[in-house]
């Protein structure tokens, strides 16, 4: 039997019949972090993580996260344990508070084992850009994990925890789901506190995360959402019990998707999955209809996301100035300025410098207008969009990207004068706040791809309630690299 291959609730009644300890558990995640192959992990956090389980004699029914080793990406704070969120500007960093999300955790009696890589600053899509190189995907090495929470994908798609936390600006956890044959979750804007979560674009920011069932996701829900008096824009809407969602018998089901973005797509097996899987929705009474979202609507998607994420990111980051925390300059600065200019330069790659040259070029005062305030009307207009969306339907249903993972030469999180709108629809979610789930479809000569859920605000339940239904024509729930399935 193989404990780590379990989903949160399975591995929760292992732990309730005393089948297994949490110690035993912590052991057996340690030492599949020790041997994973992907180049996933930062800093560890072996020894408190053996302390806190060492505590545990025993988990109750309703103590579902007690004892549960997860991981989490390394731009969350974590008390004593270094987070760089992989860059070099911010090494040596030791926080001395928790996100509030890892409080929470830590609450409930999860075990944090591992800070997970990411593309430096969570700014990236591929996995390729941490200060400790490429994080490769676990179904193939020569392969991207996507990013930027490859880590976290990498750790629970192989096997070594039944969850991680993410974040989740463009679609950082929903991409590299897909890439991973995983579940991967970004809730409504606000539902989740955002504190402790090194900012790259609050307007587009949330906390995500991976794990291997509909109803995993659904329980983290039910545990990190909820007001928060230390972040200002979480919701103090009511949070309602998500998991009652997935038995539900829900009147809500119309499902539309955008006949554009599957045209665009370019891996066969994937539409043909796709339609499959419409089929059998149709078959299970949901009206399936098409949404013509305007071509020039999606032709504006990146350079929307490009210029609203890089400005916010160049100010927030202005805080990485070496004096605070993280990296020194050289010694040889002799004015303030030269002391500053020295860390930034020694502490971003040039992909962060490429952003922050967009962003400060987007806040010019003279090009403010055309570039920033224009990417915010063009942002209204999407949202607008997907308002007039959910005057027709429930659900916006999607493949996550033209293909599989690509080749790691094939990666390139360089500026595109070309966008391809198929890559970059997930982002709808984010310029709108909505909540959106990636769950797996399918794999395509044993490469993993994913469907994608997108609801209206606050609609989290009917969410899980569809992915049920999905997961369950598609019976892949609790896929990892170890457990060969098919999908459709
Ligand atoms: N791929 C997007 C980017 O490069 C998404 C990043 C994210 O969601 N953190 O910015």
């Amino acid at each position: 039997m193989n404990y780590l291959n379990l989903t949160i609730k399975e591995m929760h009644q292992a732990l309730v019949d005393k089948k297994i300890s949490a110690s035993q558990l912590v052991e057996l995640a340690i030492e599949k972090v020790q041997s994973n192959p992907c180049n996933a992990y930062e800093a560890t956090n072996f020894e408190q993580a053996r302390k806190q389980a060492s505590l545990i004699t025993e988990v109750k029914q309703d103590e579902l996260f007690k004892g549960i080793p997860y991981v989490c990406k390394d731009n969350f704070s974590t008390k004593d344990i270094e987070t760089t969120a992989s860059s070099k500007v911010l090494e040596g960093y030791i926080p001395t508070f928790d996100a509030q999300v890892v409080s929470l955790l830590n609450n409930a009696g999860a075990i944090l084992i591992a800070k997970t890589s990411l593309d430096e600053l969570a700014m990236g899509g591929t996995g390729t850009t941490s200060h400790k190189g490429v994080t490769t995907n676990p179904y193939d090495h020569t392969r991207i994990a996507g990013g930027s929470s490859c880590g976290s994908l990498a750790s629970v798609a192989s096997g070594d925890v039944p969850f991680a936390l993410g974040s989740d600006t463009g679609d950082s956890v929903r991409k590299p789901a897909s890439h991973g044959g995983v579940y991967g979750m970004k809730p409504t804007w606000g539902r989740i506190s955002r504190f402790g979560l090194f900012p790259f674009a609050p307007s587009l920011d949330a906390v995500g995360y991976f794990a291997r069932s509909t109803y995993d996701i659904a329980a983290l829900t039910n545990l990190l959402s909820g007001y928060d008096s230390k972040d200002m824009s979480s919701s103090t809407k009511e949070v309602e019990d998500y998991t009652s969602y997935l038995t539900k018998d829900i009147k809500a089901k119309r499902i539309g998707y955008i006949p554009a973005i599957i045209k665009a797509i370019t891996n066969n097996k994937i539409v043909e999955s796709f339609n499959k899987l419409i089929e059998k929705l149709k078959q299970e009474g949901y009206q399936v209809d098409t949404y013509e979202f305007p071509q020039d609507l999606l032709d504006a998607l990146y350079p929307t996301y490009m210029v609203i994420s890089c400005s916010e990111a160049t100010s927030n980051d202005a805080n990485l100035d070496g004096v605070k925390f993280g990296i020194k300059p050289d010694g040889s600065a002799k004015t303030w300025e030269e002391y500053m200019i020295s860390a930034r330069t020694r502490g971003f790659s040039s992909l962060i410098k490429r952003r922050f040259i967009i962003g400060s070029f987007s806040l010019l005062a003279e090009n403010q207008d055309e570039l920033f305030r224009n990417a915010q009307r063009a942002r209204r207009l999407i949202a607008n969009q997907m308002k007039d969306f959910f005057t027709k339907f429930d659900y916006l249903l999607l493949p996550c990207g033209r293909d599989v993972a690509c080749k790691i030469e094939e990666a390139s999180d360089k500026w595109s004068s070309k966008p391809n709108f198929v890559d970059n629809h997930l982002g709808i979610a984010n310029l709108a706040g909505l909540p959106s789930l990636t769950l797996p479809l399918g794999y395509d000569s044993n490469l993993p791809y994913g469907v994608n859920i997108t609801a209206n605000h606050f609609q989290e339940g009917l969410i899980f309630n569809l992915g049920q239904h999905i997961e369950d024509i598609v019976g892949l729930a609790n896929s990892t690299i170890e457990s060969h399935k098919e999908g459709i």
